[in-house]
């Protein structure tokens, strides 16, 4: 193919996505991402972060991302497993491990490259994986790079699982078969049933994996979904992210001691892509001294999210079956729920649309995410803001 032509094949492809409305442009921001952010010369409140305890600029992980930067450089230099791992990323998989209470655990660059890399590690050709329908992107990526059978079953539905789990054991067909869940769905922000699961994994001895990206630093003090619902014991291998409650970047894989033995030789993005530098290393150490040293900015989220909630609830929106900070405003209509975005934004108000295909159809939603760091009179402004929106549309 001539460049051109490429070129050619690549302009149809992105005019049939805006055809369809599914093109995203990307405004930068010129602020940090906090409660309060500032975009195309105006300041907004900011209801679409996964900077869940505001710890993303928080100045104590500013300053140990600052000393860690000057003593250790900008970069690691190296694969965690040639000699880019520093005394720093040791020292992170250990207090990873006491924080999840687990026996271990394996800092990755990303959240998204923990799903790569523990479920390839871990499933071949002559296993089965069991994946609820809304899980994320990263698990169902991850579930592909096996040649594992994939078997979803219906969002959260114990009957279809159990069904699914039986099914598959007594086919005899394969070795290993796993059941993979994100703790927190984050569309709707509602938990997985965990403890049900666990039941069904027990029943028909699979392997029990749980994504906690939107659970860890939110739930179970802290812990995560797994600590939640006191199921620590009964979990194989917990993934959580360090860019969300976290507030830096990477991820981690938490279990056994044999499990991150074998992800140490086995995970891919561990053995062929550049440990995570030692400025983020340092500041996601600070951050999870944080929260292991106080519950105040966990409480501070859950009285934001459910100040945030009543207040939508009261003006007349429907927020789902949340369970948590996530507060989807769900309004139907794809092309209602765009207008109201941008009306939203108009007014002061940053607070994504999330419709087809991320969502099903016909239940686009604004998705709000709450933080630590807002205060009551942010929350107040925005309300005031859903509420003129609401009225305008003719929607509450
Ligand atoms: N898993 C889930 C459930 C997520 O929501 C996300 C973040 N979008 C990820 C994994 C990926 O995490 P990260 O952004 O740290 O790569």
């Amino acid at each position: 193919m001539t460049s051109q032509t490429f070129a050619l094949y690549l302009r149809q492809q992105l005019a049939e996505l805006k055809a369809q409305g599914l093109f995203n442009t990307i405004e930068p921001l010129e602020s940090a991402n906090g409660p309060i952010i500032r975009m195309n010369g105006r300041s907004l409140i900011n209801l679409s972060s996964n900077n869940y305890l505001g710890l993303a600029s928080d100045t104590r992980l500013v300053a140990a991302a600052i000393e860690a930067t000057q003593a250790f450089g900008a970069g690691s230099g190296a694969v965690r497993t040639i000699n880019g791992t520093l005394q720093l990323h040791a020292k992170l998989d250990e207090k990873l491990a006491a924080f999840k209470q687990t026996e271990a655990a394996l800092s990755f660059q990303s959240g998204f490259n923990c799903n790569m890399a523990a479920i390839s590690a871990v499933m071949g050709a002559d296993d089965a994986i069991l994946s609820d329908e809304l899980n994320h992107a990263s698990i169902i990526d991850g579930c592909r790079l096996t040649k594992s059978a994939v078997i979803r079953y219906r969002h959260s539905d114990m009957n279809d699982l159990r069904a699914k789990a039986k099914e598959a054991r007594e086919s005899g067909k394969y070795k290993n078969i796993m059941v993979i869940t994100d703790g927190v769905f984050s569309m709707d922000g509602d938990i997985a049933k965990l403890p049900e699961i666990v039941d069904i994994a027990e029943a028909f001895d699979l392997i029990t994996y749980v994504d906690d990206a939107h659970g860890s630093g939110v739930l179970g003090g802290g812990a995560g979904t797994v600590k939640h619902f006191g199921l620590s014991a009964r979990i194989d291998i917990q993934i959580g992210t360090l860019s969300k409650a976290v507030g830096v970047v990477g991820g981690y894989v938490a279990g056994s001691r044999e499990l991150i033995e074998w992800l140490k030789v086995r995970s891919r993005p561990f053995l062929f892509s550049t440990a995570m530098p030692p400025g983020s290393v340092a500041a996601c150490i600070a951050a999870i001294d944080i929260l292991q040293g106080s519950k105040e900015l966990q409480d501070r989220l859950w009285e934001n999210a459910a100040y945030l909630q009543r207040g939508l609830k009261e003006l007349g929106f429907s927020i789902g079956h949340t369970q948590t900070p996530i507060t989807p405003c769900i309004l139907g209509n794809e092309e209602a729920t765009q207008q109201f975005s941008t009306r939203l934004y108009e007014e002061g108000v940053y607070a994504k649309a999330i419709v087809f295909p991320t969502v099903p159809k016909g239940s686009g939603r604004i998705r709000n995410m709450p933080t630590a760091a807002h205060t009551k009179e942010m929350l107040d402004q925005a309300l005031a803001v859903y509420e003129k929106v609401g009225h305008e549309l003719d929607l509450i």
